[in-house]
């Protein structure tokens, strides 16, 4: 029989965590505002959930994951020249502006305008954290396994919703 108290695979966390990177705190919820995922389901990056294995209720944990187990290395490919007159919606290109747009598959991208010139824009489409180090401090605020129709959804249900 499963142990309830240590995370392991096809669980539902709930998790307290600060993430820093480059000495800057990006992003953080407490024990009040945990975030919880299902694990086993690559519902948050690969490289912090097999740290979280074996942890324990009220366990806490400093965590290093480097780029390729976060947000991937930056994809040079990535960064492209895109002619001014393909700017749609009277959109301006200048640097540092982010951007959302529709690539040939129909898909949703964000990019970054890096440089823009008389003809075309540079635009980075890396995410955002491509190429960085993430630290992680987590804590593990409460495990539940999860049920059937969460693993077979491959995500948690939260009370009052379901999908
Ligand atoms: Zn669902």
């Amino acid at each position: 029989m499963a142990d309830n108290n240590i995370v392991a695979d096809n669980m539902v966390v709930s998790m307290a965590y600060k993430l820093t990177v480059d000495g800057e705190v990006l992003d953080e919820a407490g024990e009040l505002d945990a975030i919880e995922f299902l694990t086993g389901h690559r519902n948050i990056i690969p490289g912090l959930e097999s740290q979280l294995a074996g942890l324990q209720v009220g366990e806490e944990k400093s965590v290093t994951v480097d780029a390729q187990g976060g947000y991937g290395v930056i994809d040079e490919k990535a960064i492209e020249d895109l002619p001014l007159d393909e700017f749609t919606d009277g959109v301006v290109p200048v640097p540092g502006m982010e951007l959302e747009m529709k690539d040939n598959q129909g898909q949703m991208r964000f990019a970054r305008v890096i440089s823009v010139d008389k003809k075309s824009a540079k635009l980075d489409f890396n995410h955002p954290l491509a190429g960085k180090d993430l630290a992680f401090d987590v804590k593990i605020v409460k495990l539940r396994e999860a049920t059937s129709e969460e693993l077979a959804h491959g995500h948690v249900h939260s009370p009052g919703h379901s999908h």
